[in-house]
């Protein structure tokens, strides 16, 4: 196109030069023709004035004087070049126009006379005085066009390449168009061309983004769609026809080759086509169903879900394979009501169906019996034979009591070697009696397991529906509370909750109730036994133990509460209370010239120890009293060391950090193997106060104390003897080499006040 432009500019130009010229020609000419006509003009005008003087003088043949005046004329008119008059020939004949002129004379033609003419002069002075003026304008505008057109075709031959180079121009490896001409025009149509390449490279990157995106969503859909096993469809409410796009995703896995298929699997079809329906008809909002289909043998469960799309009449849903999550529930709901070892029923369960077999049994005008079955020494069995050994032996147990009770009953277990039974449709005391009789035989017969022979024994105890209470959760604790009794009473035998068990179950939580107040009401208070250094006579330190002034009881020593409170739950909040005050206290004497050197041991419960947050509770009260973390000692049991040995061990390292002594409490009790005593980290080991009482006595206690002294010197630890009431023992005591002495002999636990009279009378005997 710009080619032809160009062709057509060449040929537009020739044409203009060529019409200009025929133009000029022609004016030239038109000019010319007019000069000449003027002249003949002129000629004609002279020869009329002329007339009057030449018509006398032939008339009255004055030919002399006419030849004269001819020749005047032709003189004085540059014009005339020639004159004919009858044999009177003036001037040359050559390249003049000839005019014949009639001579009149009073209105008569007289003569004619002949006259040649040039036009010559006239033109010449015309060429003279416009001529070349006009053919300077002339090359004027032919060159200024023929400039005009140079520059018009580089213009159009640059715009050409522009062009060609947009055309050839590859968008997705070319950035920009190369500078052609950097005249004004073409750099700024460049510049715009090129801006535009880059909004359309931007353009095409971003969509090229896009579509990347596009395809990576759509593979994840469908890979998600695939690891999902699910499938999108639609059902079109006129054809009533439904369609799936990836259901092809999902066929291989079920071995089914087209939808109808699938859709004839649903046994819930019918149901879920009429639903369909509904929701076309705008009856129902959506579908969330399950169904399930029978594929080869096997079931499965689908999930469907659809909604309406009013406007294209159509319902759009998904259908996708929960099989897995629904078998995931049912093993959840199983593992929430079941125990994963022996298979029975726990403690939830039990409790839920409890309400159920309790109003049958109402209706019925039947009993229930509840009996609470706990295996006697499975600790022992535990650590002799190993845990593996112990899971085998309940599994065994639980089958037997499986078998041993009726289809209606119930057998579960609800602890470690703890199981309940529930005896349905009871008609008397006597009957559960026999039962239970029946039941502990099968029970006790030997078990063997990988060769080992166990005889096992049980202790039960049993409550019966509504005869001891119509509560549940009353009735479990009746039969709970009364296999301790029967555990009290020497084990493998049951009991059946009696009125005077039941008044001590009320007592215990009334009691509970009064602890739980007494600790808001500030009611416990710190009691404080010196511990002497037999050494070098003097007093190391006390230990704090907790009494409580009951309100109408008076003090109560930690026999009549400790154990209700540990039972309770709520021994850790005594615990915090004690420790909090004594490390109060370790403040406090720190400024008073009787107490300061002193140290406290304070007891912590397994329950308050096996906290998670134990440590951090003990640091911020040493850091809120601002205490030296050395005059403080934690009392912790041997036997809370050893059964949680590691986390133990942790905890107290922990607690060293800090700087607080550690005292392991009522040495020798636990049994513990040296290779284990080794290990935990303590500074002070306390002797028990039942070897320390008989040990005038009973030999063996003499032996035990001095292994216990001797092991605590070996280990390079402090030893205190607990319990030493008389001279006598501390005497033995002192020769064993014990340092640290706590007993009645020197003080029972005291107040504060008495304490500070206690430490300056035993200053004042030194
Ligand atoms: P424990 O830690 O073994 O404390 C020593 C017990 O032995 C104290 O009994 C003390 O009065 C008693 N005792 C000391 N010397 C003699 C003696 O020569 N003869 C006799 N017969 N007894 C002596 P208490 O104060 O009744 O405390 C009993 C137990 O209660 C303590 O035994 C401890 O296990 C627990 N207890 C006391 N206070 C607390 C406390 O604040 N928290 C926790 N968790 N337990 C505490
Ligand atoms: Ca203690
Ligand atoms: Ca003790």
């Amino acid at each position: 196109m710009n080619k032809s432009l160009s062709k057509f500019l060449d040929i537009f130009w020739i044409t203009l030069i060529i019409s200009f010229s025929i133009y000029v020609y022609l004016d030239i000419k038109n000019i010319f023709s007019t000069l000449k006509q003027i002249q003949k003009e002129k000629i004609i005008y002279t020869m009329k004035i002329e007339n009057e003087t030449l018509a006398p003088l032939i008339k009255f043949g004055f030919n002399h004087a006419l030849k004269e005046e001819l020749k005047r004329l032709l003189k004085v008119n540059t014009a005339i070049r020639y004159i004919e008059y009858k044999n009177i020939k003036l001037g040359s004949k050559q390249n003049v126009t000839i005019l014949t002129f009639p001579i009149i004379y009073n209105h008569k033609k007289i003569a004619t006379i002949k006259v040649g003419y040039t036009s010559k002069y006239l033109l010449n002075s015309f060429k003279q005085k416009y001529f070349s003026k006009f053919i300077i304008y002339l090359i004027f505008i032919l060159v200024i066009s023929f400039l005009l057109l140079i520059y018009l075709r580089k213009r159009i031959r640059s715009l050409n390449i522009l062009a060609q180079a947009l055309e050839k121009l590859n968008i997705r490896k070319q950035k920009e168009i190369p500078l052609i001409d950097d005249y004004y025009e073409i750099k700024n149509i460049t510049n715009a061309l090129n801006k535009l390449i880059k909004q359309i490279h931007a353009f095409y990157n971003s969509q090229k983004e896009l579509f990347k995106k596009l395809i990576i969503s759509k593979k994840e859909l469908e890979t998600a769609q695939e690891i999902a096993e699910m499938f999108t469809w639609h059902y079109d409410c006129i054809t009533h026809q439904v369609i799936s796009q990836n259901f092809r995703k999902i066929k291989n896995k079920f071995n089914i080759n087209k939808l109808e298929d699938f859709i004839n699997h649903v046994e819930e079809k019918d149901n879920v086509f009429k639903k369909l329906e509904l929701l076309c008809k705008n009856r129902l909002n959506s579908i969330d169903e399950i169904v399930t289909l029978n594929l080869s043998g096997k079931k499965y469960y689908f999930r469907v879900e659809a909604k309406f799309i009013k406007t294209k009449k159509l319902i759009i849903g998904i259908c996708a394979n929960i099989t897995e999550e629904i078998k995931r529930q049912e093993e959840i709901s199983f593992l929430a009501y079941h125990d994963p070892l022996t298979g029975l029923v726990n403690r939830t369960f039990l409790q839920e169906e409890l309400k159920t077999l309790t109003s049958i049994a109402d209706r019925n005008n039947k009993k229930i019996a509840l009996i609470f079955i706990d295996l006697d020494n499975f600790k022992f069995i535990n650590d002799t034979f190993g845990h593996e050994m112990g899971d085998k032996l309940l599994i065994e147990i639980a089958n037997r009591l499986k078998h041993s009770i009726r289809k209606s009953d119930i057998a579960s277990r609800i602890g470690g070697d703890e199981f309940i039974l529930v005896l349905n449709n009871i008609n008397s005391k006597q009957e559960v009696e026999k039962k239970i009789e029946e039941i502990m035989n099968i029970l006790t017969k030997p078990i063997i397991i990988d060769d080992n022979k166990l005889e096992v024994t049980f202790s039960a105890g049993i409550a019966v529906y509504p005869d001891d209470t119509t509560d549940i959760s009353e009735l479990l604790q009746f039969a709970d509370i009364a296999m301790y009794d029967a555990k009290k009473s020497g084990k493998n035998r049951f009991r059946f909750i009696n009125i005077n068990l039941q008044q001590q179950i009320k007592k215990f939580y009334s009691t509970l109730e009064e602890l739980k107040n007494a600790i808001k009401n500030e009611e416990l208070i710190l009691f404080f036994q010196p511990k002497i250094d037999i050494q070098n006579n003097k007093i190391d330190g006390v230990e704090a133990l907790i009494r409580w002034n009951h309100p109408r009881k008076g003090l109560l020593t930690p026999y009549h509460f400790i154990d209700i409170a540990e039972k309770g739950g709520i021994i850790h909040l005594i615990d915090s209370y004690v420790l909090e005050k004594t490390i109060q206290t370790i403040n406090k004497w720190s400024t008073n010239p009787i107490l300061k050197n002193l140290n406290i041991a304070v007891n912590i419960s397994a329950n308050k120890f096996l906290e998670p947050h134990f440590v951090d509770e003990l640091k911020s009260l040493i850091t809120k009293y601002h205490i030296n973390p050395s005059k403080l000692q934690i009392e912790i049991t041997e036997t809370l060391s050893i059964q949680n040995f590691e986390y133990t061990i942790q905890t107290l390292k922990k607690i060293k950090s800090l700087g607080v002594k550690i005292a392991l409490d009522d040495f020798g009790t636990g049994y513990s193997s040296l290779n284990y005593i080794k290990q935990i980290p303590f500074d002070v080991l306390k002797i028990d106060q039942s070897f320390i009482r008989d040990l005038l006595k009973d030999r063996d206690d003499l032996i035990i104390t001095k292994m216990i002294v001797e092991i605590s010197k070996i280990l390079n630890k402090e030893n205190v003897a607990e319990g030493v009431e008389n001279e006598k023992i501390l005497e033995i005591i002192k020769n064993l080499g014990v340092r640290l002495v706590q007993g009645y002999y020197f003080s029972k636990p005291i107040p504060e006040d008495e304490l500070k009279k206690f430490i300056l009378n035993f200053e004042k005997n030194q």
